[in-house]
C-alpha cells in the first residue's frame, strides 16, 4: 500500500477532497465566461471571509507576494514605515520595508512576546508618525496572536495605514477588517483557508488604494490600481492560476457554509486539545497556553531531544509531519499547526505519534495519556 502521509504543519496544510477535484479538470481560458463566474465569486468570498466591504486583490504568488504588493504600494523610498515584529514573519515585514529603502521604525519584540499598543504609541509619537504601520496577526513562528485590534487602534489614531499580515490567521481566528480599521488585510491559499500554496490576495481600503495612486514605489505586476481595474471587469490584468482560483473557490465555500463563527470555536477548540494534551504528555509549550492562540501549538523541545532527529522519524517512520522552529528558533521547538481542514482525530494522530516518537528516544511517558487528555478537552468544549 503507499504509505499514508499527515501534514501537521501551519501551512502548507492538508486539502480537502472537493477541492483536490477541482485541480485534476481541464484548464479553462481565463477569460472565458464560466472562469469569470468563478473568478468574480471567488473575490465577493474572499470580501466575506476578510469581512470587508472593499476590494480583495488577488496575486499568483505565496503570500510574501502580497506582502510585496504592500510594501511596493504604499512605501516609496525614504517613506516613513513603521513594523512591530515579534518573530519570524514580523522581521519579513521589516527586512522588506528596508529593501525598498522605506524610513524604518522598527517596534522589535524578542520571539515569542506579544506586543503592547502601548509600546506602538509611543514609537509612533516619538517618530512622529508613519504613513503605514505593518503588523503581524498571528505570528506563526512562535504561536502568538497578537491584539491586532487595539495595534490597528494604535495605529489609527497616529494618522498611518494600518498593514496586518493574516497569513496564517485569516479563517482560522476572529479578524475583522472593516470593523477594527485595517487598510490592508494581507492573506494566501495555504493555510486555513484549504487550498494549494499559489496564491496571495489582500483586502484594501479605499484610503490605502488612494495612497497607492498617489504615491509607493516602481511596480508593474503587483500594482493596485492595475489589479482592481482587472478585477471590476472581472477581466485579470494577467493569466491567473485558473486552477488555483477554482480551488480557493470551493473551499472558500466549505468555510462559509461551516460559517466563520463555527470556523473560530472548532480552531480554538483545536488548540485547546493539542495544548492540553502536549502538557498531559510532560511537555513544556513554548506558545502561549491560551484560547487566542489557536493557529499553531508550538513546544519547547525536551532536554536532550534533538528536534532535527525527531522530526524525521516521525516523517520517515510514521508519515507525520510536524514542522521545526524558523531562524532563531530552529532546533529550540518544534510546531503543531492546526489550521484549515483539522478534526480532533488529527490533533490525536499528531500526538499519538509524538508519543511514540518521544518514547522511542527514550523519554518516560504514560502511553495514551495526551490521546486521551485532548479527547477529552475537545469533546468537554473546556479545558480538563
Ligand atoms: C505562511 C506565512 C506567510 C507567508 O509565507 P509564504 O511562504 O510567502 O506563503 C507570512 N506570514 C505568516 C504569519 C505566515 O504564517
Amino acid at each position: 500500500v503507499p504509505e499514508k502521509r499527515y501534514l501537521f504543519t501551519p501551512g502548507p496544510t492538508p486539502v480537502p477532497p472537493e477541492v483536490l477535484a477541482i485541480l485534476a479538470e481541464p484548464i479553462i481560458h481565463h477569460r472565458g465566461p464560466d472562469f469569470r463566474r468563478t473568478y468574480g465569486r471567488c473575490l465577493e468570498r474572499l470580501k466575506a471571509v476578510c469581512r470587508a466591504e472593499q476590494p480583495v486583490l488577488l496575486f499568483t504568488s505565496s503570500g510574501t507576494g502580497a506582502f510585496e504588493s504592500a510594501v511596493a504600494n504604499l512605501t516609496a523610498p525614504g517613506d516613513r514605515a513603521l513594523v512591530v515584529s515579534a518573530g519570524y514573519f514580523g522581521e519579513r515585514w521589516a527586512s522588506m520595508a528596508s529593501a525598498f529603502g522605506a524610513d524604518l521604525v522598527h517596534v522589535r519584540y524578542a520571539w515569542g512576546e506579544t506586543p503592547d499598543p502601548d509600546d506602538l504609541r509611543t514609537a509612533l509619537a516619538d517618530a512622529g508618525g508613519a504613513k503605514a504601520v505593518y503588523l503581524t496577526h498571528s505570528e506563526t513562528s512562535t504561536g502568538v496572536v497578537a491584539d491586532v485590534q487595539a495595534l490597528a487602534a494604535a495605529a489609527r489614531d497616529a494618522g498611518a495605514l494600518v498593514v496586518v499580515d493574516a497569513v496564517s490567521s485569516l479563517g482560522a481566528i476572529p479578524l475583522e477588517t472593516d470593523a477594527w480599521g485595517i487598510d490592508v488585510t494581507v492573506s494566501g491559499s495555504q493555510k486555513a483557508l484549504m487550498t494549494p500554496p499559489g496564491l496571495a490576495f489582500c483586502s484594501v481600503s479605499s484610503g490605502a488604494l488612494a495612497a497607492a495612486r498617489a504615491g509607493g514605489a516602481t511596480r508593474y505586476v503587483l500594482d493596485w490600481e492595475r489589479t482592481r481595474a482587472g478585477q471590476e471587469l472581472l477581466d485579470a490584468p494577467f493569466t491567473p492560476a485558473v486552477s488555483l482560483v477554482r480551488a480557493l473557490d470551493v473551499a472558500l465555500g466549505l468555510l462559509l457554509d461551516e460559517g466563520l463563527e463555527a470556523a473560530f470555536e472548532r480552531h480554538v477548540r483545536l488548540g485547546r486539545a493539542c495544548r492540553e494534551g502536549v502538557k498531559a504528555m510532560g511537555l513544556e509549550l513554548f506558545s502561549p497556553d491560551e484560547d487566542r492562540s489557536a493557529v499553531v501549538t508550538a513546544i519547547r523541545a525536551p532536554d536532550g531531544v534533538d528536534v532535527a532527529e525527531l522530526l524525521l522519524t516521525l516523517r520517515d517512520r510514521f508519515g507525520v509531519q510536524l514542522i521545526g522552529g524558523q531562524g532563531e528558533l530552529k532546533g529550540k521547538i518544534f510546531r503543531i499547526g492546526h489550521i484549515g481542514w483539522f478534526d480532533v482525530f488529527d490533533i490525536a494522530t499528531a500526538l499519538a505519534a509524538l508519543e511514540l516518537a518521544l518514547a522511542e528516544a527514550g523519554a518516560e511517558i504514560e502511553r495514551g495519556i495526551a490521546v486521551t487528555a485532548a479527547l477529552e478537552t475537545y469533546s468537554s468544549g473546556a479545558r480538563v
